[in-house]
Parts: structure tokens; C-alpha cells; sequence
């Protein structure tokens, strides 16, 4: 059917899913950081952090990330950004901070990876698993406030593939029946929602990755950001033993060098200086990064118009942008070939990489029968999950690759 216009795979290098957009200026900041003798959590991650919340607080009209102008509410108001080795260990720690515990529900998605409901198992809460909206595969707002109950506490929605959901509707739906809003923008740096960067905003904390595939990388890593100043000190001391000062300020800090106080049993979750020095390096290049892969996603957009697929939403209401951390096609029930039969064309006749976000939390075993949850609660994440596959995309794809791509896609679904 397809072999003529990519060619046999063997001929042409294999295209990645996710390929990282590592520089020689990453791998000196690494090295200048190794050089400096602070292999753990030093001024490197001080000066990330520093960094992440002054980014966040520039974004607008003349960053080339958003067009409409900040308006973060109550302006002035500092910006924590507190750095972790995992995004995941972030979304635990925002829980946390926020005091969920055994007997608390909190409302996640289907439509995510696993960490996004795991991190409230650790605390002996339970997930509420919900479906998505069939066109954003964000969480959908009307089943999350079915789901509430008196004991749900919080919801973490996730903005997928790095397309903010709706945080207006959804502040209104969380401070109507108090529930903290902890973001898990995973996939959603750097991006505007209504005006407002996705970081700031009225939410408890919002959740960032640095995992190797994510829109900026520093291998593991990820931030928590939040302006209540509480629930940044409760994350910091509890992402380090739950030390009453960390090891930077305990050795540059007046007094004692050798005193701490263990305040709360905590975690290892605090991000390395080697990490964060590529953190800083990949940070000043988010904007120009994120403007490669919104411009390979148009691309894909005008090229597979005619096929029978249905395209990513877009960032389509005022002031919103999208980070298009993927670019997830759904194949329609007439497409010539099956989901799977397409990945696995993709990879043997062109050498191309897809992949599929997400499997949804309520088919795996453990979500699915801890919780008894059968498929036909979730309609839309279905009928999503038989035709989801997601192209490679990352600012590391050469003009040739991306016509790879399309030429593969166009060779397998063109009839
Ligand atoms: C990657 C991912 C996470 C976890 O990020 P880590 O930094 O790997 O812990 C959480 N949620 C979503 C939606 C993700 O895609």
C-alpha cells in the first residue's frame, strides 16, 4: 500500500516520537555546573527557580507567547516557583501541602498519564476518575461537578498536549463547592489561557514538567508554582526530609552550618544543580521552541486535511495559546486502517515513530478495578482512545523530517 513515498525504513534513519532539543549550550551549562562542585540542589536550582517565576510574570504581548495583555489577579504578588526532581513529586507535594488525605476524593481525568492519580493514592485519598470533551480531551466540567461529592476536596484537571482547559469555568465550578485546583500543565509550557500565562493565576499551585520528552527538559525534573506563600514553604521543606532549611541556604546562610530542625517526615524530591543548569539554558529557549512546534503543527494541520482524521483542537478563544507539547490525530472508523495497523506501518515501512497519550487511566488494571470502573462511563474517552495517535513533534525535527511524516501519514491514509 505504502512503501513509495518515504521509502523502505531501512534506507532513512528512524524519526523519533519525541526527540529532545539538547544544544552544545545545554551540555556547557552542564558542565559548568559539574565544574562548579554543587552536584545537588545549589545556586543553579536558586537561579531556575528565579528565572521560571520572572518568565512566567513577563509573559504577554511582545514575548511571542501570548497576544492579549497579563492580567494576573492581584498583581504584585510574588510568584513561588519551587523546583522538583519529577513533576510528579510536584502534584504529590501541592496535595499534600493542601491537606488532602485518607477519606478525600479528588477529580482527575481519564485522559492523563497515571502520575496525575497516583500522586493521590500516596496520600490514602482516592481519584474520581472522569471523562474527557470529546473535542479537547480536556477533563470535562459538567462530569466533574457530577462527581462531586461531600468529600471531594480538590481537582486536578490537565491541560492535554499542552491546550489550557478552560480555567475560567473551571474556577467558578472549584471556589462553588471549595475545591483546591492543583494544575498539572505537564504539557503546558509555555502557553496563555484567557489572557493569563498557564502558571499564574487563582489555582493552589500548577505543575510543571522537565521530563526528557516535555516542552523544555532537564532530563527529570519538574516545578511547582503557586503565589500562596504557604503552600511554597510547605512544598520546599517537604521536597528535602522535611528540613526546616535546605542544603544551600543551611551552608550559605549566617549561623550554624551544621544545625537543621526535621520538622515533618518528608521526601528526596529536590532538583539537582546539574539539572537545573540545563533547566536555565532550555528556559531562555522555551519561547522559540514552542514557536518550532506550533509552526510543524500547522504544517501537519494544512497537510492532513483531506485525510480521514480528525485534527487536534487549536487554541481558538482570546488571549489563549497553546504549547503543543503533542499533536494527537484521531483516525476516523473509516479510515483504511486500524490505529495500531497505522503505528505499526509507521515504524516498519517509513521509520517513524508515533505513539499514543493516552491509554486511559480506567483501562488499566489497577485503576480499573480498584475502582470497578467499566468503559461505558466514559463515552468519550473511548471513542477517543480507538483512533488516538500522536505524531512526533519536537523543535528538534528537521523540515525534511516533518515531510517525512506527512509523507508517511499521506502514504498509509490517503485513499
Ligand atoms: C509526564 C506527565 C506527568 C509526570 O511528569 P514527571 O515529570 O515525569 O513526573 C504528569 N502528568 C502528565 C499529564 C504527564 O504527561
Amino acid at each position: 500500500m505504502s512503501s513509495q513515498a518515504g521509502g523502505p525504513a531501512t534506507e532513512l534513519p528512524f524519526i523519533p516520537f519525541a526527540a529532545p532539543d539538547i544544544g552544545e549550550a545545554e551540555i556547557d551549562a552542564v558542565v559548568e555546573a559539574l565544574r562548579s562542585g554543587w552536584l545537588t540542589t545549589g545556586p543553579a536550582a536558586a537561579a531556575f527557580e528565579r528565572e521560571f517565576a520572572a518568565y512566567l510574570l513577563g509573559m504577554g504581548p511582545g514575548t511571542g507567547i501570548g497576544t492579549a495583555p497579563v492580567t494576573v489577579p492581584g498583581t504584585g504578588a510574588a510568584v513561588h516557583a519551587v523546583a522538583l526532581n519529577s513533576a510528579t513529586a510536584g502534584l504529590h507535594l501541592a496535595l499534600e501541602a493542601s491537606g488532602i488525605g485518607p477519606g478525600d476524593e479528588v477529580i482527575v481525568p481519564t485522559w492523563t498519564f497515571t502520575a496525575t492519580a497516583e500522586v493521590v493514592r500516596y496520600l490514602g485519598a482516592d481519584p474520581i476518575i472522569v471523562d474527557v470533551d470529546p473535542d479537547t480531551l480536556n477533563l470535562d466540567l459538567d462530569g466533574a461537578r457530577a462527581a462531586i461529592t461531600a468529600r471531594t476536596r480538590a481537582i486536578i484537571p490537565v491541560h492535554f498536549g499542552g491546550l489550557p482547559l478552560d480555567r475560567t469555568a473551571l474556577g467558578v465550578l472549584a471556589d462553588a463547592h471549595e475545591l483546591a485546583v492543583i494544575e498539572d500543565a505537564a504539557h503546558c509550557f509555555p502557553a496563555m489561557s484567557a489572557g493569563v500565562p498557564v502558571g499564574l493565576g487563582d489555582s493552589a499551585a500548577v505543575v510543571f514538567s522537565f521530563y526528557a520528552t516535555k516542552t523544555m527538559t532537564t532530563g527529570e525534573g519538574g516545578m511547582v508554582v503557586t503565589a500562596d506563600p504557604a503552600l511554597a514553604q510547605r512544598v520546599k521543606t517537604m521536597r528535602l526530609h522535611g528540613i526546616s532549611r535546605d542544603v544551600f541556604d543551611r551552608y550559605s546562610a549566617p549561623g550554624a552550618s551544621w544545625a537543621y530542625e526535621v520538622v515533618a517526615p518528608g521526601y528526596k524530591y529536590n532538583l539537582t544543580d546539574p539539572a537545573a543548569a540545563m533547566g536555565r539554558v532550555q528556559l531562555a529557549r522555551a519561547a522559540q521552541m514552542r514557536d518550532r512546534r506550533a509552526a510543524i503543527a500547522q504544517r501537519y494541520d494544512a497537510a492532513l486535511a483531506d485525510l480521514p482524521v480528525r485534527r487536534p483542537a487549536g487554541a481558538d478563544s482570546a488571549g489563549t495559546t497553546h504549547a503543543w507539547h503533542l499533536y494527537v490525530l484521531r483516525l476516523e472508523v473509516d479510515a483504511p486502517m486500524s490505529r495500531d495497523a497505522f503505528i505499526a506501518a509507521m515504524a516498519a515501512e517509513y521509520g517513524i515513530g508515533c505513539s499514543v497519550h493516552f491509554i486511559p487511566l480506567h483501562r488499566h488494571p489497577y485503576w480499573r478495578d480498584r475502582y470497578a470502573l467499566a468503559r461505558e462511563r466514559f463515552p468519550q474517552a473511548e471513542a477517543a482512545f480507538a483512533g488516538a495517535v500522536s505524531l512526533p513533534l519536537s523543535s528538534a525535527l528537521t523540515d525534511a523530517q516533518v515531510d517525512r511524516v506527512i509523507a508517511a501519514t499521506r502514504g498509509l491514509l490517503a485513499s
